[in-house]
């Protein structure tokens, strides 16, 4: 059994909606959901979108290795509606996003994963929900924890707090 951590995001559609959805899904085929953190809202990030992004990490007990976890992941962001548009380069806006962060302390570079995710730390919106629900973790590469590397993020892009609902670990 492993615990992963999964960043769920969201700028299109009933964002709170389709969060639900994904957990009801990801605790039907994935595993177990034992933790979520706080619900945020956060600026588009590299790229210009009206509609800011809804953010929560999803804390995960789980039998899948990282691979079908992954390819289940895909599968759930495909049935929340996603479509992805391959002439768009870069970011562009979706419905469900759902990212592994970590994989226990697993340290993964294959050709469609690379675990810890290669940009969280460089991100406050994985960040600031990492800290909600395992701040302590460390990372198996950086070898810090999830506040120090908060502490030292440069991402300046707004992350607000929306409720303190359901908040677990
Ligand atoms: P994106 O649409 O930007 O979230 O990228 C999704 C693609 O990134 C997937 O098809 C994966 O093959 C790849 N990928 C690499 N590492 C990860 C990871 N840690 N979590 C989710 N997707 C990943």
């Amino acid at each position: 059994m492993a615990t992963c951590y999964v960043l769920f995001g969201s700028n299109l559609g009933e964002k709170d909606r389709i969060f639900m959805q994904a957990c009801l899904l990801i605790n039907n085929r994935c595993g177990r959901i034992v933790g979520l953190s706080a619900a945020y809202a956060s600026e588009p990030w590299g790229f210009e979108a009206e509609e800011w992004f809804l953010n929560r990490v999803i804390v995960l007990e789980t039998d899948l290795a990282p691979e079908a976890l992954l390819h289940e992941l895909l599968a759930i962001e495909r049935e929340l509606g996603r479509v992805r548009h391959p002439e768009v380069q870069g970011y562009s806006s979706r419905t469900a996003d759902l990212d592994i962060l970590y994989y226990d302390d697993r340290i993964i570079q294959a050709e469609a994963l690379t675990v810890p995710h290669p940009r969280l730390h460089l991100r406050r919106f994985a960040l600031v929900p990492m800290c909600d629900v395992a701040p302590e973790l460390v990372h198996p590469v950086l070898q810090r924890t999830q506040a120090e590397l908060l502490q030292r993020c440069h991402d300046d892009s707004v992350v607000r707090k929306i409720a303190e609902t359901n908040v677990g670990k």
